[in-house]
């Protein structure tokens, strides 16, 4: 049985919800700056150094990926750290080194190895997935399993000095997605029986149950743990008619695990309340009691329209006149008639059966008779990026896509437009939507997950200038989508000052993560304390 944690002096900060730090290890595929495919990289650079801000000792674990050497700048202010750690995996031993920089008090470790080192995104290149992602994101878990045993990054919580030693054993760690699952099998498979980390939780964060890391059973070799943990892992999908068993790396972390977090109260009802395909769906049903769901934030800093170097100007809740500049610079830069009369719907994001863009794709001809402009911005499927460069020919008076990823464009987006549109048919928690509410941008989503839990529906029969940021739609179909789109060309149009106060609510929401760190610090303290 785990005993509580040693107390620690308490740091000169805020006083936290447990009675002493925690001490966070996150281990994810992802970090922004560094690296960043989605929200994943986003919340990975924001929430540690939410909990540090508490009073935390906190430290991210990512690899550190150089795509062929392209993105070595990426990681000019990290150091190598002197001591390298030998691991064994898949029969064989490796030499993880480890790179760490210390930003806004925490301390962010990134390991190199050849794997991590070749051309393309941080899972895959043009022809696919890499075929060996088991082996390397088995690598990450292992590797952020040993930092805190081996690397002096431990600093005095109330000055910020150097200790020069180890984080230690009674660390929590924070795992996520199936890229980081690993962590609390390899944690009690190979750790746990030489005395190692007795002390230590682990919680399970799931970003987006649609990846599983659902290998061929074959594929446990590259794992190196004895044959006794393959019931740990082995899976069999109660659809698959063939009744193939199959290695799936999230079920082991959803099995093995203190506590599972997911990112909204929305997303977390659904994935336990109505299994749909019958994946993983029902085991987390089955650890209902052990899920909790606590919403995103968002960097406030990186996403703040009165300092946001990507606008042509800048604006605040009490002078929208910049807002219109940048809709004009919008327009212009998307060589569309440069209107103000005219809303301008935006949106942004992979281009995914997840994220809806056929819905969109296919509602322009209609769209077409609302008096509207529609941007689009994304990358992802080549079929949807080829339908998004037709819609711009086909549409191009009134609607332009632009495929590709491009961080200042989605900005520029989220700024100048008057509507962002979510049709997803599935979103863990979204981020785009509370984006475009500090920007006085409404959201208008398909309800399911996150999109839930942070739009509140407008409603018109509200007193005085009405209630609500945005509007929600179900199904996810083009029909209820363009009923919640032309009610809010509608009311935009014809009722100017309900429009603003809309907008109002919509910039003073606060969704900084602040709010989200103090949920995490108390679900995470229980966890430490053996309360759930
Ligand atoms: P997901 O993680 O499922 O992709 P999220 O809404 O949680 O979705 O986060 C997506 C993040 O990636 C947001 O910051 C969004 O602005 C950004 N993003 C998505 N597509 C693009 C793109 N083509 N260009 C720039 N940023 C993008």
């Amino acid at each position: 049985q785990a005993q509580a944690v040693k107390p620690r002096a308490t740091a000169r900060r805020p006083p936290p919800a447990c009675s002493v730090p925690l001490e966070l290890v996150f281990v994810s595929a992802e970090v922004a700056p560094w690296s960043k495919t989605g929200g994943l990289g986003d919340v990975m650079g924001a929430l540690p150094r939410a909990m540090a801000a508490r009073g935390h000792r906190v430290m991210v674990v990512a690899p550190r990926y150089t795509n062929g050497g392209k993105d070595i700048a990426k990681y000019k202010d990290t150091k190598p750290v002197a001591k390298s750690v030998w691991v064994e995996l898949n029969n064989s031993w490796h030499e993880l080194k480890y790179h760490t920089t210390v930003r806004d008090n925490v301390d962010y470790v990134f390991i190199e190895h050849m794997c991590y080192q070749r051309e393309g995104t941080p899972y895959g290149d043009a022809s696919g997935p890499f075929a060996d992602n088991l082996f390397r994101f088995a690598l990450l878990s292992l590797g952020a399993l040993e930092a805190p045993l081996n690397l002096p990054l431990k600093r005095d919580l109330a000055t910020g000095d150097p200790l020069n030693e180890v984080y230690g054993q009674d660390v929590l760690f924070v795992a996520n997605d199936w890229h980081a699952a690993l962590l609390p099998l390899l944690l009690t498979a190979r750790f746990r029986p030489y005395g190692v980390y007795a002390n230590a939780r682990c919680c399970l964060a799931i970003h987006n149950l649609a990846h599983q890391g659902s290998h061929e059973a074959s594929r446990f070799a590259d794992i190196g743990l004895p044959g006794e943990w393959y019931g740990t892992l082995e899976w069999q999908d109660p659809g698959d008619k063939q009744r193939k068993k199959t290695i799936n790396v999230l079920k082991a972390g959803i099995v093995t695990s203190d506590l599972l977090l997911t990112v909204s109260q929305g997303y977390a009802a659904e994935i336990t309340g109505r299994p749909q395909d019958a994946r993983v769906d029902m085991l987390l049903a089955q650890r209902a009691n052990k899920l909790r769901g606590i919403v995103n934030g968002i960097d406030v800093n990186e996403w703040d329209p009165e300092s946001d170097k990507h606008l042509a100007a800048t604006y605040s809740a009490y002078d929208l006149s910049g807002k219109a500049a940048c809709k004009r610079a919008l327009q212009r830069e998307m060589r569309l008639p440069q209107d103000p009369e005219l809303p301008v719907i935006g949106f942004i994001g992979r281009l995914d059966y997840q994220k809806g863009p056929d819905l969109l794709l296919d509602a322009l001809p209609i769209l077409a008779n609302l008096d509207c402009q529609v941007v689009m911005l994304g990358s992802g499927a080549p079929d949807y990026e080829a339908r998004l460069r037709e819609a711009t020919h086909e549409f191009g008076w009134f609607c332009r896509g632009h495929v590709g990823f491009s961080v200042p464009l989605s900005h520029k987006i989220i700024a100048g437009c008057d509507i962002l549109i979510m049709p997803s048919r599935f979103e863990p928690c979204g981020l785009n939507q509370m984006y475009a509410m500090r920007y006085g941008t409404v959201p208008i989503a398909h309800a399911t997950g996150g999109l839930i839990d942070t739009i509140q529906d407008y409603n018109p029969f509200a007193k005085g200038e009405g209630e609500g940021t945005g509007w929600t739609f179900a199904p996810a179909a083009i029909e209820p989508m363009v009923a919640a789109l032309s009610t809010a060309v509608k009311l935009f149009r014809e009722e100017p000052e309900r429009w603003r106060a809309l907008q109002l609510r919509c910039m003073f929401n606060d969704s900084s993560w602040e709010h989200a760190a103090q949920q995490y610090e108390s679900v995470l303290c229980e966890v430490m304390a053996d309360k759930v």
